[in-house]
Order: C-alpha cells, then sequence, then structure tokens
C-alpha cells in the first residue's frame, strides 16, 4: 500500500533545471543574517508595500522578521490590523474540526496519533458516526464549514475520504427557523497524488490542507524518522502544486511551530507562497495556519523543544504573516488560549474554530443541550476533570486544546472586539475561488460579496441557534452593519436586502 502512494514522477515535474526544490536554506539564512538591526525607513517602505496588497519577497519579510524594537513592533501590528481591514472587512470566518479517524503509518515524534504510541485507542469513524457528528455539528452549533482531519494509514484511503465527505454533504438538520447543513468541507489530510485530489474535488473538497511542519530539512528528518511514508520531504512540498494541477484552487499550508527556528519557518511559507504564485496557476495560498507544539500523549516532543515559540513571537508571527502574503487567510485554532486568540484577531487572522472537539465522535456524544450550549467552566490544558467531562481524552485525540469557547461564547467575544462572525461558505459555490479570489482579495473588492453573505448567514445563525442575550448583542451588530452596506455595494443592496428579508422570513442558503 505505501509503495503505491509516492509518485516520484509527481515530484519531478516541478523541480528546477538543476534537480532543485524551491526551500533554498543557504538563501533563507543569508537573508536573516544580512538584514540584522534594519533601519526604521527600510520597514516604512516595506509596509507602503504591503498596504498595497502585494506579496513580499524574501529579503522584505527577513527584514520584518528581524525588527525588535517596540514601537516599530506596534506599527507593523497595526499596520497588519489595517491590511486585514481593507482586505477582509471586519468578518471573522467561523468552522470547527472534525476528527474522522487516528489511525496512522507515520512516526511523527509530536504526534499522539504516531504509530509506535500503542496506548492510542484506535478508530474511524464509520458513515453513521460522521452523520451523527455532522448533524451535532450544523444543528446543535450552527456551523456551517467544517475542516474533516484524517492520519495516513490504509483504512482512511481515498476511497474513505470520499465517502466520509458526502456523508457530511448529505446531513441536513431540522432548526428552529428552518434547516441546517454543512456547506464547505475543507480536508486536512496526507499528501495525495493528482488522481486522488481530482477525486476529491468532484465531491466538492473546500481548501485542500497540507502542513509541511518544518520546511528545515535535517529538523523535518529528524521529527518524522527516515522509515515512514511522511520522511519524504519533496513528496509533501510539492502537495500544492499537484493539487493546482488537479485544479484544486484553494490550498491551505501550515507549519508546526515549535520543531525547528521560528524566523526560519517563516521564510519557508513564504517561500512556499511564491512558488505557488510563480507556476502556470499564478495562485498563492488560500490560507496558512501556524500551530504551535502542544503536549500530545506519548509523544517525545513537547512544548519543552528548544525551540518553543513564546507568547511574543507568536504574535509577531502573525503580524510578519499578515505583512508579506496581505491577501491570504490567517488561521488561529483553538490550540491557542482564548487570551492569545482575542490578541491574534487584532493582529489580522481571519478565521477561528468553536465549539472545538478533537475526540473522536465528541460532538454527538458530548454536547449538552439542543443548542449546544455548554457550561462556560470549559477544560483547559491539564485539567483532567475537564478532560473526562468534555472529550479531552489524550489517549484519543492528537493534542490538547487551550480555547474552550463554544460559538456563542466566540460571537459574543468578537463582536466586542467589532467583529461580525461570518458562516459564509459562497464563494467556492458560485465560482469566486483559486485565481478569481486571489483577484478580488489583492483589488480588496471581495469584502463586498462576503460582507454582505457574512451579515446573512450572521442572521441565519442568529435565528436559528442564538440565545436571548447572544441575539441581543448580535442584532445591535447587524444593524450597524447593514446601515453601511448600501454605501459599501450599492450594485448589489436590492438583491441583498431581499434575501436578507428572505432569511429572516426563514429561507436558507441565501447568497450573492
Ligand atoms: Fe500521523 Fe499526522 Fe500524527 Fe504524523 S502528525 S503521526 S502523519 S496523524
Amino acid at each position: 500500500w505505501s509503495r503505491s502512494i509516492v509518485k516520484p514522477q509527481e515530484v519531478e515535474k516541478y523541480l528546477d533545471s538543476q534537480g532543485q526544490d524551491f526551500i533554498d536554506e543557504q538563501a533563507i539564512f543569508r537573508a536573516l543574517e544580512e538584514t540584522r538591526n534594519p533601519d526604521p525607513r527600510t520597514v516604512r517602505d516595506i509596509l507602503d508595500k504591503s498596504r498595497a496588497i502585494q506579496t513580499l519577497t524574501p529579503r522584505e519579510t527577513a527584514v520584518l522578521l528581524n525588527v525588535e524594537d517596540p514601537e516599530m513592533l506596534e506599527e507593523m501590528a497595526q499596520t497588519g490590523l489595517e491590511i486585514k481591514l481593507k482586505v477582509y472587512d471586519n468578518r471573522i470566518v467561523t468552522f470547527a474540526p472534525l476528527y474522522m479517524a487516528n489511525h496512522c503509518v507515520n512516526s511523527c515524534s509530536y504526534c499522539g496519533f504516531r504509530r509506535e504510541n500503542t496506548e492510542m485507542h484506535r478508530r474511524h469513524l464509520t458513515m453513521e458516526e460522521i452523520r451523527r457528528e455532522a448533524s451535532a455539528l450544523a444543528g446543535s452549533f450552527g456551523h456551517k464549514r467544517l475542516v474533516v482531519v484524517y492520519g495516513e494509514h490504509p483504512l482512511t484511503d481515498i476511497d474513505y475520504l470520499e465517502e466520509s465527505i458526502n456523508a457530511v454533504y448529505g446531513v441536513r438538520v431540522p432548526t428552529r427557523r428552518g434547516h441546517a447543513n454543512i456547506r464547505r468541507v475543507n480536508v486536512n489530510c496526507a499528501p495525495l497524488d493528482i488522481t486522488s485530489l481530482k477525486r476529491l474535488r468532484e465531491v466538492g473538497l473546500g481548501t485542500y490542507q497540507v502542513f509541511q511542519e518544518s520546511y528545515h530539512r535535517d529538523t523535518y528528518r529528524r521529527v518524522h524518522g527516515t522509515k515512514s511514508l511522511k520522511a519524504d520531504y519533496r513528496w509533501r512540498l510539492y502537495a500544492m502544486h499537484r493539487a493546482q494541477d488537479a485544479q484544486v484552487d484553494d490550498v491551505g499550508l501550515g507549519v508546526l511551530f515549535g520543531l525547528y527556528d521560528w524566523k526560519f519557518e517563516v521564510m519557508g511559507l513564504l517561500s512556499h507562497v511564491r512558488a505557488l504564485e510563480s507556476t502556470d496557476c499564478g495562485i498563492g495560498a488560500h490560507t496558512i495556519s501556524f500551530p504551535r507544539l502542544e503536549p500530545a500523549h506519548n509523544a517525545p516532543l513537547t512544548r519543552s523543544s528548544r525551540y518553543a515559540v513564546s507568547d511574543a513571537d507568536f504574535l509577531k508571527i502573525i503580524t510578519v504573516l499578515r505583512l508579506a502574503v496581505p491577501y491570504t487567510g490567517l488561521i488561529c485554532t483553538a490550540r491557542e488560549t482564548r487570551d492569545i486568540r482575542n490578541q491574534a484577531v487584532l493582529r489580522g487572522i481571519t478565521q477561528m474554530d468553536a465549539s472545538t472537539r478533537i475526540g473522536l465522535g465528541a460532538y454527538s456524544s458530548g454536547h449538552q443541550n439542543d443548542l449546544g450550549a455548554i457550561p462556560s467552566e470549559q477544560p483547559a490544558k491539564g485539567d483532567q476533570a475537564g478532560r473526562d467531562a468534555y472529550s479531552q481524552k489524550e489517549e484519543e485525540q492528537q493534542f490538547l486544546l487551550g480555547d474552550p469557547r463554544t460559538v456563542e461564547e466566540l460571537v459574543r467575544d468578537l463582536a466586542s472586539l467589532g467583529f461580525i462572525s461570518s458562516f459564509c461558505t459562497a464563494g467556492y459555490r458560485i465560482g469566486r475561488r483559486g485565481e478569481r479570489i486571489m483577484r478580488l482579495l489583492r483589488s480588496c473588492s471581495e469584502g463586498n460579496y462576503c460582507k454582505l453573505n457574512a451579515i446573512i448567514t450572521f442572521r441565519e445563525w442568529l435565528d436559528d441557534f442564538a440565545t436571548p442575550e447572544t441575539r441581543k448583542i448580535g442584532e445591535a451588530l447587524i444593524q450597524q452593519e447593514l446601515a453601511g452596506a448600501k454605501q459599501r455595494t450599492p450594485a448589489l443592496h436590492t438583491k441583498f436586502l431581499d434575501y436578507y428579508k428572505r432569511t429572516s422570513e426563514g429561507a436558507r442558503d441565501l447568497y450573492v
């Protein structure tokens, strides 16, 4: 089975004429060394380029990574937020992860699913269990967008991926005012070949996520061993090139911060984005994720790694990424604490998960009532009682969560920061994906559509799921947004008002 997975010809075709890939380690080290102690004028010139929504060069990115002056760092953070609002407006897209299996043939030293962990209780969800999970996510929590997560194993091969995605899309649940369903399924799985990627595209794959974990070759080898499937650095590195060849346009990159020097890894991400932009498709990353190393059951590597990233550096990573790839979505997950995620919002992230459970089957077995309202005393890292009560089961999950907020709590917190939660999934369904969405993002006109859809889907969520207290907060936010809608998009205003009114009357899944 494992020998049939990697297809060397689907790597070699992307290498340059010298047989090299796009991660030039020496050039990265040189850029970081030569840009130490940058002067403020150079930094401000780079900020102007970011404001023009242009991808930065590696050298420009290295300059920003080397800024240490607190006032200049604050100026960078402010510029990052300004760019986020310009490109994405004040929307935060909301989603949930759904773990499908914990089988894995690999040996990643930071992960509880590694094959050597014989204490892990292994299983994969049946189609019936998947439907129950999707029902809970859509019907109790009000989620519309998922990222489904798989290890790498013959039991969760491409047939299982296809069948499980179809099972999620097939679920439809009645709600107070209408019905609910999952409308976008993003996938986080092993690197696939082009044929398999085409099959996923056919069943409605949203964003295809494969995280490189580390762009540093020696580190990659050290944490993945030499005998696992994942040991093949380039097979993973070119997963997104193959995706673009399979017309899967929305691709999500990521690094597991804490494995190696974080500045190097940011440069690796930037190199990856630029390599994708320079292909025939010309499309960079749709999203970037930046998880930090967390304790995992029976995993040798923990946060005590010598490359552990401090909170201050973590926030700086977000700022630099926001400035280096101004049009790319940035995802900050519930691995991080509530406090860090609230700070990350003000640095320009665009997507957050909520009501997150990463235990297998945990959404349908663990929710407390039909609105998904969970007591605010949620489990925290290291809280054994909480883990047991809310499916923080180390022996079944990949890592432990840091932010247990429900969708309700997140909606309220975001509203207090001036942000609207968006449940919109319209873009890819009406062709606003890949090159087209990138063009809209770069010209800062994507927000014109997405903001309207954010308001419509927020209306849906308030009517179907919110408690009276949250609805009151949400109403105030919606009235404020409605007042600005006409000015923002006069051409779409009549259609928008019609859709908004029909949604208030119980119609569902309308979008402009
Ligand atoms: Fe498997 Fe992914 Fe865990 Fe590695 S990180 S052991 S590939 S599930």
